[in-house]
């Protein structure tokens, strides 16, 4: 078996270990005498699967007292909706940080249902560093940030002062891989498919006063209080994604958990971004401050040469580090699951492509 090192966006790769786990226990979980996938979501078995998977993710996220966590379906764009359905009545404002193509998408969806008050906007510099936000107006009912921005490459370096206007945070590509003090936060939302498991999972962290504020027109599998309340089964939940994310969350708990795997974080990207501000052929165009640790974009003097490298590159094992369409050139997604070596068989083999121009 040739495995690639994988450095895709999302769905991305998966630790072997969690593969092989999975593997194992794929045609009997235990001594059930079936798959995890076969399971009835409210048998017994699938049960005690759920309660470990959301305890492990709540304990890799260090979620304290006072909140609950959801685990839906939808996607995290379906929460671009959730937000104003869930914490706005007709009329109401919120704060919006413009950093990046998921954000405006969130803007687009949240201008359905609130007035929009865009507090930080960098799209006029094509999303290449995230903005300051000085100042929250008080009278928003939310403010919404992207923590990082998964097409650009940028991430928050520090977290806005909201006083004592609900943070809400599409933490998508960066949830555990750095730590977080939720307590920061009303709502964190994530889909699985880059560092917490497979497609089809969405984790939502939501502060228990934030629950039963919907408005009477939010559907009922958007609500997050009869989320909270069905412990995330009022219909069915996507069963097989959960018991994967939760032997993820007990991989990531194995190497030192987040604390641990956010040095790792910081090691592989500043290899990376150290190669790239040497290099003459590539480059980042990413403000020093603003850079991503999660997703390093790239490019060489032209698109030619941009698509000759990923050809190559997949050849040798190095795979899906073409660049998003709105960007071009390259990105390689350097999530909790590559292992540094993979970040380093990609810069020898940049160095490599690069002494053969
Ligand atoms: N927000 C961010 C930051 C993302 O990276 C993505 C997907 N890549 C989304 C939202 C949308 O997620 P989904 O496809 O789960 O709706």
């Amino acid at each position: 078996m040739a495995r690639v090192y994988n450095f895709a966006a999302g769905p991305a790769a998966i630790p072997l270990e969690v593969l092989e786990a999975a593997q194992k226990e794929l045609l009997e979980y235990g001594s059930s005498g079936q798959s995890v996938m076969e399971m009835s979501h409210r048998s017994k078995e699938y049960v005690e699967i759920y309660d470990r998977a959301k305890a492990s993710l709540n304990k890799a996220m260090g979620v304290p007292e006072g909140y609950s966590t959801l685990l839906i379906q939808g996607g995290a764009s379906l929460q671009f909706s959730a937000a104003p359905l869930n914490l706005t009545q007709e009329g109401a404002s919120a704060a919006y940080a413009d950093t990046g193509n998921f954000a405006h998408a969130a803007i687009g969806e949240a201008k359905r249902y609130v007035n929009v008050n865009v507090i930080a906007d960098a799209s006029n510099d094509n999303y290449t560093y995230v903005p300051d936000i000085a100042s929250v107006p008080q009278d928003a009912a939310y403010c919404y940030i992207t923590t990082n921005n998964t097409v650009y490459g940028t991430r928050f370096p520090k977290l806005p002062d909201t006083g004592a206007v609900p943070l809400v945070a599409d933490m998508s590509s960066n949830i555990l891989s750095e730590e977080y003090d939720v307590s920061r936060f009303g709502v964190i939302f994530a889909g699985a498919q880059k560092n917490i498991g497979p497609a089809g999972l969405t984790v939502v962290i939501v502060r228990s006063d934030l629950l039963g504020k919907a408005r009477a027109a939010c559907p009922k599998i958007l609500n997050w209080k009869t989320m909270a309340d069905a412990d995330s089964m009022p219909n069915t939940p996507a069963t097989y994604a959960i018991y994967i994310a939760g032997l993820c969350a007990d991989w990531l708990l194995k190497q030192g958990g987040v604390k641990a795997i956010e040095k790792i974080n910081i090691e592989k990207s500043k290899l990376l971004y150290n190669y790239l501000d040497n290099s003459k052929t590539f480059s980042n165009p990413v403000r020093v401050d603003s850079r991503s640790r999660m997703n390093v974009v790239f490019k060489s003097h032209s698109p030619e040469l941009d698509d000759r490298f990923c050809k190559e590159a997949a050849k040798a094992g190095l795979v899906n580090l073409k660049g998003h369409r709105a960007v071009g050139g390259m990105r390689a997604s350097i999530y909790n699951a590559m292992p540094i070596e993979g970040v380093k068989a990609l810069i020898d083999f940049l160095k490599k492509f690069e002494s053969g121009l």
